[in-house]
């Protein structure tokens, strides 16, 4: 079931060129409308391919005015429920609401190294564009994966 955003809420990321929803959307699903002319909201964000979103959240998170929410699957959260994450540095505070009205809050580590700090190319890995058009290109550089143990497996 497809994110939507809540146009009371959205402010446009202030008219930036890409939005925060727009630039974390793995799937380029968030549009904003800058001149209403598509959904009749000016300046606001809205999911222009809702049956092709995944519900991954990513959107949902980001948006800094937590204009975003997902309708989830009726069994999961039924209709009157909903599951809404706030995101800080280094956790996520999630709200449950059921449909009864009872509300949860959980606090959830996200990481445990500051923002910014990882360097994903720290190794030096360097891609041969001789084998660009191998499969795990990006990797074939890297150390091998751990084999795997046979013994550790659960079901036989
Ligand atoms: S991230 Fe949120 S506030 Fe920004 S455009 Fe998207 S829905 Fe609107
Ligand atoms: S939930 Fe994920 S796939 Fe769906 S619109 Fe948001 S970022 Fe894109």
């Amino acid at each position: 079931m497809p994110t939507f955003v809540r146009t009371e809420k959205c402010d446009g990321c202030k008219g930036q060129d890409k939005t925060a929803c727009m630039y974390i959307c793995p799937h380029d699903l968030m549009k904003l409308d800058k001149d209403g002319s598509e959904t009749g909201h000016a300046m606001k964000a809205y999911n222009q391919e809702p049956e092709q979103c995944w519900e991954c959240y990513s959107c949902v998170k980001i948006c800094p005015q937590q204009a975003i929410e997902c309708r989830a699957y009726a069994d999961i959260v039924p209709m009157g429920g909903s599951v809404q994450p706030l995101r800080g540095s280094d956790s996520i505070m999630w709200t449950i609401k059921f449909r009864d009205g009872r509300m949860k809050r959980f606090k959830f580590p996200i990481r445990t190294t500051p923002e910014g700090s990882i360097e994903p190319y720290k190794k030096g890995y360097k891609a041969d564009l001789s084998k660009i058009g191998m499969a795990g290109f990006h990797t074939s550089n890297c150390e091998a994966p751990k084999k795997g143990d046979p013994s550790q497996l659960i079901c036989k």
